[in-house]
């Protein structure tokens, strides 16, 4: 049974208790983190917190405890957990104030902080990505705040049910004729040495997996547009794949049934891969 952290304590996943007034809970008033373990090891941890840090700001929420603690509690539980690799997931609330109200709680209601951890045997060498993953496109409905991390994933988990009653293995998501993202990660296609991604903004999430990419595309020389592109463009690509923290670089071969490029991973998508993982292992704290 997983040892999991709850407000300031370490405790075994069946006896973990988190109030039925959380904000959380009734509101999705909260924001999450997702960080990859490798090695024992956490993935680019000052990337998370800092956009965690970020996510709470823009909805006036304070950082529970300073960074270098919640680095503790990650290690902490990779540690109590054993894992090797996997991922550890961080969700912040507003708390729970006494009663439901939509008005914010007053100020000093502690906030609920909430950490576990996952165990995801062979996820660096992941055989999916010798394979790739096909997806379909669905409109994307969501709210107009997607760059910050909430909670609020009831979308993205429909998305991922349409994706599988079409027999395939993820969404991507489209606004005014553009991708905006997949589900869970960012999308992006490759024309030639050029790797295409929609530009930062309200509509997505900036991927920490997605910095650290195109950082490594252009030490690699490859040449970087940050700009929206529609599922046409991305029908007729060389290649396709999408990034997060816990698929790292995942090549995508068919979109809404049209084959991307040859029908297989396409080179440069594996070769970010594999310059993204062992750049993170050698750079894992
Ligand atoms: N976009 C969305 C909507 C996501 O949910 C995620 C990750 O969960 C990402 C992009 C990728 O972000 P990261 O690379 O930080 O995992």
């Amino acid at each position: 049974m997983r040892t999991v952290y709850v407000n300031g304590e370490y405790v075994a996943e069946n006896d973990a208790k988190i109030s039925v007034f959380d904000r959380g809970f009734l509101m999705a008033d909260g924001v999450y983190e997702v960080t990859s373990v490798i090695d024992g090891k956490i993935l680019d941890f000052e990337g998370h917190v800092l956009r965690l840090e970020r996510s709470l700001a823009e909805l006036g929420m304070p950082m529970p405890m300073p960074a270098d603690d919640l680095l503790a509690i990650h290690r902490e539980l990779v540690s109590l957990n054993a894992v090797d690799e996997g991922a550890v997931y961080l969700q912040i609330t507003r708390g729970a104030p006494a009663d439901r109200d939509f008005a914010f709680p007053p100020e000093g209601t502690p906030q609920t902080v909430v950490l576990f951890t996952q165990s995801k045997p062979g996820l660096a060498g992941d055989a999916a990505a010798s394979k790739g993953i096909k997806v379909i496109s669905i409109p994307d409905i969501r709210w107009g705040r997607r760059d910050i991390k909430t909670v609020q994933l009831l979308y993205p988990s429909m998305g991922k049910m349409m994706a599988k009653a079409a027999g395939v293995d993820d969404a991507w998501m489209v606004e005014d004729g553009m991708v905006t993202e997949g589900t869970s990660n960012n999308a992006y296609i490759v024309r030639g040495n050029t790797i295409i991604t929609r530009h930062l903004g309200n509509e997505i999430l900036s991927g920490i997996t997605r910095a650290a990419v195109l950082r490594f595309a252009r030490e690699a020389q490859m040449t970087v547009e940050e700009r929206s592109f529609s599922i046409e463009e991305a029908q007729t690509a060389d290649e396709a794949f999408i990034t997060s923290a816990t698929t790292f670089v995942m090549p995508v071969t068919e979109i809404d049934g049209v084959q991307i490029g040859s029908g297989s991973p396409g080179p440069l998508a594996l070769r970010l891969r594999e310059i993204y993982v062992d750049e993170s292992r050698k750079a894992a704290v």
